[in-house]
């Protein structure tokens, strides 16, 4: 094909395409204009994921009538206006982007007012063009409201996924901004319910609880550290609440969202000997620094940055999070390393080492309270007892659930649970499928829940915190059998016996007489090996019996 150069209406929608990827971008880039705008409150709706409406209104300094038409121009903005300015944005905006943007794949409905306009301006822009403009009413501010996003573009509609996982990312980024700024008061409402509600009171501790419970805000320890020029404040978790994966981690540079591996590394890095390896804090960090020490502009959706001194910003993270934590922990550490177990070069899985049974005749006994030592058909079998008994449950809650003969316990004292948006609509979309493995939540108030029944196996102490993983878990599953898959994995995991628990040799013939009878003795359901091999003739070889 030639190489020739798109025409323009074809360029606006590759552009657009990169600022508005998803429903939530367009929320996110409202909630920035609003912030810029100095509101002190933002309401937030959205239906249908989104894609049928969004409305996002607030209280902040409003457009000038005569400038409302210019603000739907590409590339106008009133927040930077030379070359310089691009190297100390203070804004979170600075492109002029997004109402354009945002105006050719949906209907823009805008009401504003300025403080020293009498009156406020009503225009409706739909396909880049605006088709009514006139004078209405409003107190000081901005609301816009987006319809009918993509509907001419198949092609991005179809890369969107369900309803439930759009609303996902958009209480995920109303929540975020909810916390970059506790001093704004957040009111938001997903499918006519009302889902979040902030005090605004520039309290950090209230946002979180907000957000993820008061029972986690509780625990959360807070963090301030000064090093000039840079101020790192926020909150971090304590080592006794992990999470299984890394998107607890948020970091806000100048207020903005981003994501940045730099930065969480430094977390982990300082959490390094508190948490077990694949086991990840929870981290609501704010850095502060001078603006010419970012550079804001390298990204389309403005979620990543440059940091012109990597070093000093993943020393500061790194510094301040170590600190926090050894503040509250007194008790000598014990680490990871202590408990892990590495491997000889010679032990090879079992899967690995050709031996297809697991043919046990004699257990020896118990290494670190977390292997269980037996004599095989051929040389030593190491099993880890966790990753054993996982197999084992999660065989027994899969078979339980297929013959719908779950065995259920019903609590005597429910748990009380409180759901940041994100879990709270997960379970809303699952609920059912829960309660056909045991797992029964009622409703008690906006995304609170009590805890009233857990399958019977289940031996967690700390239900919350397996309620939390589990629906993590299920996180942008839609496939009922990896959907089964998914909860059976949670709960054997959260039901099986743990590294470090010493078990008597009765309970380690027992756990090796169930593991025998499973469908994949090899392999826990996560993958991970159950057992290591060493064969008879390795151990002749290592003893040089063999010539
Ligand atoms: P940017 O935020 O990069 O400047 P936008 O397209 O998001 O670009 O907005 C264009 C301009 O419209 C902004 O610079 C600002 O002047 C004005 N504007 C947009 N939303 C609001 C709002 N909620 N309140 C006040 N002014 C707004
Ligand atoms: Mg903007």
């Amino acid at each position: 094909m030639p190489i020739k150069v798109l025409p323009r209406e074809v360029i606006s929608k590759i552009a657009a395409g990169e600022v508005i990827e998803r429903p939530a971008s367009v929320v996110k880039e409202l909630i920035e204009n609003s912030l810029d705008a100095g509101a002190t409150q933002i309401w937030i709706e959205a239906q249908g994921g989104g894609l049928k409406f969004i409305k996002v209104a607030d209280n902040g300094s409003g457009i000038p009538a005569a400038d409302v038409e210019i603000a739907f121009q590409r590339y106008a903005t009133s927040k930077v206006s030379k070359l310089d300015d691009l190297g100390k944005i203070s804004t979170l905006g600075f492109r002029g982007e997004a109402l354009p943007s945002i105006a050719t794949v949906a209907q823009v409905e805008m009401l504003t007012k300025a403080e020293h306009d009498d009156t406020g301006t009503l225009i409706l822009v739909e396909n880049g063009h605006t088709s009514r403009k006139e004078k209405q009413s409003r107190p000081r501010g901005t609301s816009v409201t987006v319809r009918y996003l993509f509907r001419d573009f198949p092609a991005r509609l179809k890369f969107l996924k369900s309803t439930t996982t759009e609303n996902g990312h958009i209480a995920d980024v109303v929540s975020h901004y909810a916390m970059a700024f506790p001093e704004v008061k957040f009111h938001f409402v997903l499918e006519g319910r009302q889902v979040l509600s902030t005090s605004g009171n520039g309290d950090l501790r209230d946002a979180v609880a907000a957000i993820y419970g008061l029972y986690l805000a509780r625990q959360m320890i807070e963090i301030r550290e000064s090093d000039e020029p840079l101020l790192v404040f926020g909150m971090i978790s304590p080592p006794s609440i992990a999470r299984s994966s890394r998107s607890y981690l948020d970091f806000f540079v100048n207020r903005r969202w981003i994501r940045s591996n730099i930065l969480a590394r430094a977390v982990e890095e300082a959490y390094h000997s508190w948490l077990l390896p694949g086991k990840y804090p929870i981290a609501i960090l704010n850095l502060n620094l001078p603006a010419q020490e970012i550079d804001v502009n390298v990204h389309p959706a403005k979620t990543e940055i440059q940091f012109r001194n990597n070093q000093l910003v993943f020393t500061a993270i790194r510094k301040s999070v170590h600190k926090g934590l050894e503040a509250i922990i007194s008790a000598p550490k014990i680490k990871p390393a202590d408990i892990q177990f590495n491997p000889p070069s010679t032990l090879l899985p079992a899967s690995q080492s050709g031996i297809s049974n697991t043919a046990v005749f004699r257990v020896i006994g118990q290494l670190s309270s977390t292997y269980i030592m037996a004599e095989g058909t051929d040389g030593l079998i190491l099993i880890d007892q966790h990753a054993a008994h996982e197999r084992v449950l999660f065989e027994k809650i899969l078979e339980q659930n297929a013959q719908q003969k779950i065995e259920v316990q019903g609590l005597l004292e429910p748990v009380y649970i409180e759901l940041d948006p994100k879990r709270d609509e997960i379970l809303k979309i699952h609920s059912q499928t829960l309660e056909q493995f045991g797992i029964k939540l009622e409703p008690f108030g906006t995304r609170c829940y009590l805890l009233r029944a857990v399958p019977a196996l289940m031996k967690e102490t700390n239900l919350a915190e397996a309620v939390y993983n589990l629906l993590d878990s299920l996180s942008g599953e839609t496939e009922l059998k990896q959907l089964k898959d998914r909860i059976a994995i949670s709960v054997a995991c959260h039901s099986a016996v743990k590294a470090g628990e010493p078990l008597s040799m009765e309970e380690m013939r027992e756990l090796i007489a169930q593991l025998e009878q499973t469908i994949q003795p090899q392999t826990c359901p996560h993958g991970r090996p159950t057992m290591l091999h060493l064969s008879s003739r390795q151990l002749e070889r290592e003893f040089g019996r063999l010539r």
